[in-house]
């Protein structure tokens, strides 16, 4: 493997088509089940792929981008808000990673960890200043804020207002979203330097069944335009 390689994964489609649209000298490779499309972003060699929704499909992209040549991976996607004063089109960039239906209580493990694991897994500083800055950058044109900390990961798609304030309580999490701490366990695992980007699509309480659909295509928009900010 020669040089630098930077894979960019979301969950869904409208996740990942903004930046695919925008690839310069695109080339479809195939990697395992995973579609990755390779080209330039700004100038900089990429690997594109959308690896579907939830932590195994998370993990298994990751895996199979570090096979095909990745050596660093940057997520973006949508999430919803769980901390009081947020609000949806709000920036969050991962500061680390918890996985929050993690439950091995019984055998005195605090919530969220795994025998064997970290409880949470800090994403890389000198990706997430970067991407901050980008998403300082975009976020003060259209007075949104940007917030840094905590992501909470789960296989379940929280819309309580009780469960939201349960994980930003139990977990010290900013918003909850399905896929992160799983990409951010396997990147670990294959000492790949990863970051996560998320912006608010909901605040997963009740009516986060109807914001999810109703601001996804927005919340894609900004972080295509925060992605061009980082390469640039
Ligand atoms: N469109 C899909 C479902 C997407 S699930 C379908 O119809 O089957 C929601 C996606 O957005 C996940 O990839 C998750 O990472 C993120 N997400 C946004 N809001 C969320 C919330 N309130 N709880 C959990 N995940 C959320």
């Amino acid at each position: 493997m020669i040089g630098a390689m930077l894979a960019i994964l979301g969950a869904i489609e409208t996740e990942v088509a903004d930046n695919r649209s925008l690839l310069e000298d695109p080339v479809e490779l195939r990697a395992g089940h995973l579609a990755v499309h390779q080209g330039r972003l700004h100038g900089v060699e990429v690997l594109l792929a959308r690896c579907g929704v939830g932590k195994v499909n998370g993990a298994m992209a990751t895996t199979l981008l570090r096979s095909a040549g990745a050596t660093s991976l940057l997520f973006t996607g949508v999430a919803g808000g769980v901390a009081p004063a947020q609000r949806v089109g709000d920036l969050v960039v991962a500061t680390d990673l918890v996985q929050h239906d993690v439950d091995v209580t019984a055998l005195g493990r605090p919530p969220g960890q795994l025998l064997g694991e970290p409880r949470s897994w800090p994403a890389d500083r000198a990706m997430s200043e970067r991407l901050l800055a980008a998403a300082d950058a975009c976020a003060a044109r259209d007075r949104r804020q940007v917030h840094e900390g905590r992501i909470a990961s789960g296989d379940q798609f929280v819309a309580s207002a009780p469960r939201a304030a349960a994980i930003h309580t139990d977990f010290g999490a900013l918003c909850v979203e399905m896929e992160g701490a799983a990409v951010a366990q396997a990147a670990t695992t294959l000492g790949m330097p990863f970051a996560v980007l998320r912006a608010l699509s909901d605040t997963a309480d009740h009516g986060a069944a109807q914001d999810f659909p109703a601001f996804l295509v927005g919340s894609a928009r900004l972080m295509a335009d925060v992605v061009q900010h980082y390469l640039r």
